[in-house]
């Protein structure tokens, strides 16, 4: 931060002084981390919200509050050697981002992709701060991961990678400092493996990482609270217009743990599901996704990790339309819809794929995957006053069942189906009711990024203020 901002820090007030601390931290903050436009997207977006609060509280500017949250705590990146099955020896690069403890031993997923970088960690990790804080339990926020790429590997040499990669994370990690789960390419199985190395280094049984397998410490509904979480945060964004998700046909991108969950409550819930996608193209599927057609994807990716494109050839009527990275939108945004749930990675919703869910009666987002609409995106759903439930507050249900994984862990006991799944049903109405309110509090209702934002940061900050300048 340079001197300029910290006199603009203490010094400004009004609409116009805030837009100009707004700017003035941005570009402090790409100056900071030159290359990471997904850490400078998520930072804007909510330094944008936060000139309302911080125009109205001048004590959290003074104690540079957002400043401190905007800097990890600590940033860990290592060396990942492993041996693929033909004896060659293979390098990744490892991370883990801990980005804040105010509230809570850090909590967030790790992620195996080749895309993963230090920039979209930390987006991740300063988003999961915001997030942990809505889900009410005392979590702080952390992200990890590789660019390990699981896809094509065999068993072994997924276990190889995990148990090398943890053979540096167990060092940093415990059951009262920071607690991993998965993410993008980190399921059960890389869980699993990752958990075994922890123990055998440790030689301890502790809930260190969460998403475990039930019959060793896991919850019950774990796999399910991300999905689930999204269509039970959808089901109250339309509740406050007095409608329900019956009969209302979803668009649904992605095909892995969060976008199998979120048509199995769609479902559930009377919706019509009916795109699922892959990094290789989408299904449009006019019938409707039903459960036997759900368990055929869920085998598919889950057992024999296929491709996307094996659901057309199996059903009738069904058009698969290829990914072309050439197109300046995504063909999957451009169905006839009610509801959109974009389950799959950051920014696959663009400006011009914000138009056409809006022109094809999109009028309901929530968004499973984080981040996954551009600025761009965000604001044409916000001019048009849509039902848009952001990531942070939309699919918080799974780190907060994380959480009770780890209430669960602590007591040594487990809870039933119907236990963590009413309680995670009451923690997705409490996010949605504090987003509500806080952003009806702040001038702007209806606006759920701000009411996220605004609340998330408010748990956050005043717990920072209490614990001093640390
Ligand atoms: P997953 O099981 O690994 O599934 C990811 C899905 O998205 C796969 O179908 C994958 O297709 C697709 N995908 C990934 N990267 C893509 C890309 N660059 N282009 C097109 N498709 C892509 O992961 P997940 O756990 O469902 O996570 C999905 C999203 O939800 C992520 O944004 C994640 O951060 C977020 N999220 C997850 C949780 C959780 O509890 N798991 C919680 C909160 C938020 P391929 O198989 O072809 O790569």
């Amino acid at each position: 931060m340079t001197e300029h901002a910290s006199t603009l820090t203490a010094e400004v007030k009004g609409e116009r002084g805030m837009k100009e601390y707004v700017s003035t931290l941005m570009a402090d903050v790409k100056a900071k981390n030159p290359a990471e436009p997904e850490f400078h997207q998520a930072v804007q977006e909510v330094a944008e919200s936060l000139a309302l609060v911080l125009d109205r509280h001048p004590e959290y500017r003074h104690a540079r509050i957002l400043e401190r949250i905007i800097e990890p705590e600590r940033v860990i990146m290592f060396r990942v050697p492993w041996q693929d099955d033909q004896g060659n020896v293979r390098i990744n690069r490892g991370f883990r981002i801990e980005m804040n403890s105010a509230i809570g031993p850090y909590k967030g997923g790790l992620r195996f992709h080749p895309s993963v970088n230090l920039g979209i960690l930390k987006f991740l990790a300063f988003e999961q701060v915001f997030k942990n804080a809505l889900t009410t339990l005392p979590m702080g926020g952390g992200k990890g991961g590789s660019d390990f790429d699981p896809k094509g590997k065999s068993d072994n040499e997924v276990m190889r990678f995990c148990q090398s990669f943890m053979t540096e994370l167990f060092r940093h990690i415990g059951p009262d400092t920071d607690v991993p789960a998965g993410d993008i390419g980190v399921g059960g199985r890389e869980i699993g493996y990752l958990f075994g190395q922890y123990k055998r280094l440790r030689n301890e049984f502790t809930g260190v990482l969460t998403g475990k397998g039930l019959n060793w410490g896991g919850s019950l509904i774990r796999p399910e609270a991300t999905g689930y979480g999204c269509v039970y945060f959808a089901q109250e964004m339309l509740g406050t217009r007095n409608e329900t998700l019956q009969g209302k046909a979803c668009l649904v991108s992605g095909s892995g743990n969060v976008a199998q969950y979120t048509v199995e409550k769609l479902l559930d819930l009377g919706a019509k599901p009916v795109t699922l996608s892959d990094s290789g193209g989408f299904i449009y599927d006019e019938a409707g996704i039903d459960r036997e057609k759900l368990s055929f994807v869920m085998d598919l990716k889950n057992v024999r990790r296929g491709r996307i494109k094996e659901y057309a050839d199996k059903y009738k009527r069904v058009v698969y339309t290829e990914l072309n990275g050439k197109l300046d939108h995504n063909p999957l945004w451009n169905q006839k819809a009610h509801c959109a749930f974009p389950s799959a990675t950051q920014n696959e919703i663009g400006g011009k794929d914000a138009d056409n869910l809006l022109r094809n009666g999109v009028y309901v987002v929530g968004e499973g995957a984080n981040m996954p609409s551009t600025i761009d995106a965000v604001n044409r759903f916000l001019d048009a006053r849509i039902l848009y439930g952001p990531g942070k507050a939309a699919n918080a249900g799974g780190v907060a069942t994380s959480g009770l994984e780890m209430s669960q862990n602590s007591m040594r006991l487990s809870w039933t189906r119907e236990e963590v799944d009413n309680r995670l049903h009451l923690i997705m109405k409490s996010i949605h009711r504090a987003c509500h309110e806080t952003a009806q509090r702040f001038g702007t209702a209806g606006n759920y990024v701000n009411g996220a934002n605004i609340a998330g940061f408010l748990k956050v900050a005043d717990a920072m203020m209490d614990q001093g300048l640390v």
